[in-house]
Order: structure tokens, then C-alpha cells, then sequence
């Protein structure tokens, strides 16, 4: 876990109120010994990396930060397609909670109040909460319905207490600082095992890892798709040319089974224009098209990291 680094990374230095809220924020490799039968895919693996981060703040920030992270964790997870969320906010368990119960007050209805703020459906999980803070839970449905947990957002009254970590207020004394960690993705491997399954593998252009396929139709086509790869990448974008010694249809087919977003057909036609025939994943024949409009329409795409679908 990284926790404890960031913490010592907040004790390295002293802290008035002005410096707060510090915020730390790290790709974390951490391994887990999961038996072998309950190894799946990407979605449980033994070695994985946790983006874990941790804000330290005043208790009078605190609930701009909590509604600052729940935006946060909500813009990615939109960014990435997702639509549908479902919150779970889990409360104090008497039985277990460190600590004075007044303490839970403020985190529990600044995490209740960003929830309403948010406007997401969210259930409470009455106790459900760890020894150390209430949290909320942020859950993903995927292309087909099915649930996933991605997004947590975690009070922590147990480790500053532990590490003793302290600001200088405005009075001049020393204070506790709250701390929060938060994960966006959660795993880094999971979320792109739910990342595939949601896009059943056709991902959007932004993030396909081939964006398009350049197909000669014959021989004396290669140096023109060369050229229009050349162009293409030149920008940035991802694109191959397929010029294999196959059928035309066999290797349009083949970028539809690859899923990959873009086969760009050239021939004669296309060498004299200056243009490429679009077939387009799902909606198929797009019409031709210049090398410099298809570009700026990819550029579009992109920027506006637009979800096609069938
Ligand atoms: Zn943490």
C-alpha cells in the first residue's frame, strides 16, 4: 500500500493551515496472494496497480474536497463511456468504529451531502462502514447491466491518529488533519477488464489500440497508402497498412473481427483524389473522404472521446 509512504511524505515537513489541503497521488504496484482457483483474467490478478491517493485537509475543507473527488471520480468514469452509477455510502458500525462517534458526524454528511449534491442514485450500508471511517462506494454498470466496483472514497480517522500527524492552525496549536484516501479506477488491471467487457472489445477511436487499417487494393496502391499512413501518424493516430497478399474482402474482414475502428480502402480512384474510402466498425460504408477531413474528423472524435455504438 502506499499509504503509509504518503503519510511519511506529509510528516517529512511541517504544516501550517495555508499549506493544506496536500494532495498526493501515485500509480502503486501491490501484490496480493490470491489462490490459484480464484485467479480471473484481468479482473483478479496477484500483482496489480492501485491508484491510491490521499488528501490531508482542515476540517473546514473538507467538504469541498469530498465533492471535488466524487466529481473527479464521476468525470473519469463518464470520460470512459460509463453512464449509469450507483453509490453506496457505509455508516458507523458501533460495534467496531474507532474513536469518538462525534467525530463521525461531519465526514458521514459531507459524504451524504456530495452524494445529493451529485445527483446519483446511492444506498446506505448501515454499519457497513470499516473501523476507521465512512466511506462511499462507487459502482459502474457495464454495456450489459452487470455491476462493477471501481470508484472508493475513504475517511481515515485511524492513521493520523496512528502517525500523529499534525497541522499549526490559525491559534497557533497543533490539529489533527483528516485524511482521505481515494481510489479513481481502483485497480489499474480490473478496470481495463471492465473496460473490455464493456466495449465487448470494440473500443471508441480515442482508445482503440489500432485506430485504422489502411488497405491497398492492389499492389501499385502500396506507396499511396504509405504515404496516407505517413500523414496519419504524423498526427499521432495509430494506423496500419495491411498490405498482405490476400483478398480484399478477406482483409476487410479482418479488421471487423479485430475491431478495430477505421479500414481505410485505397485504389486507384483514391491515389488520384488524394482521398480514402471509410468503412466504419458496426456502421460500415462511410463514403470517401480526403486525407485532411479525415483527419480533422478524427481529431474531433477524439477530443470529444465519442462512444460509437452499432
Ligand atoms: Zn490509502
Amino acid at each position: 500500500m502506499n499509504c503509509p509512504f504518503h503519510i511519511m511524505i506529509f510528516k517529512n515537513a511541517l504544516h501550517s493551515y495555508r499549506d493544506l489541503p496536500v494532495r498526493m497521488a501515485e500509480w502503486g504496484t501491490v501484490y496480493r496472494f490470491e489462490r490459484g482457483g480464484v485467479l480471473h483474467g484481468l479482473l483478479r490478478v496477484r500483482g496489480f496497480t492501485q491508484d491510491d491517493a490521499h488528501i490531508f485537509c482542515r476540517p473546514d475543507q473538507m467538504p469541498e474536497e469530498i465533492d471535488r473527488v466524487l466529481n473527479f471520480c464521476l468525470y473519469i468514469l463518464r470520460s470512459f463511456g460509463f453512464q449509469e452509477f450507483k453509490a453506496y455510502l457505509s455508516t458507523r458500525n458501533p460495534d467496531k468504529a474507532a474513536g469518538d462517534p462525534q467525530k463521525w458526524e461531519a465526514p458521514t454528511e459531507a459524504l451524504r451531502a456530495a452524494l445529493n449534491r451529485a445527483e446519483i442514485p446511492y444506498a446506505v450500508d448501515e454499519g457497513g462502514a470499516a473501523f476507521y471511517g465512512p466511506k462511499i462506494d462507487l459502482k459502474i454498470k457495464d454495456a450489459i447491466g452487470r455491476e462493477w466496483q471501481l470508484s472508493t472514497i475513504q475517511f481515515d480517522f485511524n492513521l493520523p491518529e496512528r502517525f500523529q500527524l499534525s497541522y499549526i492552525g490559525e491559534d497557533g496549536q497543533e490539529h489533527q488533519p483528516y485524511m482521505i484516501h481515494r481510489a479513481l479506477m481502483g485497480s489499474m488491471e480490473r478496470f481495463l477488464g471492465v473496460l473490455i467487457e464493456h466495449f465487448a472489445g470494440a473500443f471508441p477511436l480515442w482508445l482503440a489500440p489500432v485506430q485504422a487499417s489502411i488497405i491497398p487494393i492492389r499492389p501499385e496502391h502500396y506507396a499511396y497508402a504509405r504515404q496516407a499512413q505517413e500523414r496519419l501518424r504524423a498526427k499521432g493516430f495509430r494506423v496500419e497498412v495491411d498490405d498482405r497478399n490476400e483478398s480484399l474482402n478477406k482483409r476487410i474482414r479482418e479488421t471487423t473481427i479485430k475491431k478495430i475502428p477505421l479500414a481505410l480502402v485505397v485504389g486507384d480512384k483514391e491515389a488520384a483524389a488524394q482521398t480514402v474510402a471509410v468503412r466504419r466498425y458496426a456502421l460500415g460504408d462511410q463514403g470517401s473522404v480526403s486525407v485532411d477531413d479525415l483527419i480533422c474528423q478524427m481529431q474531433e472524435e477524439i477530443r470529444q472521446k465519442k462512444t460509437v455504438s452499432k
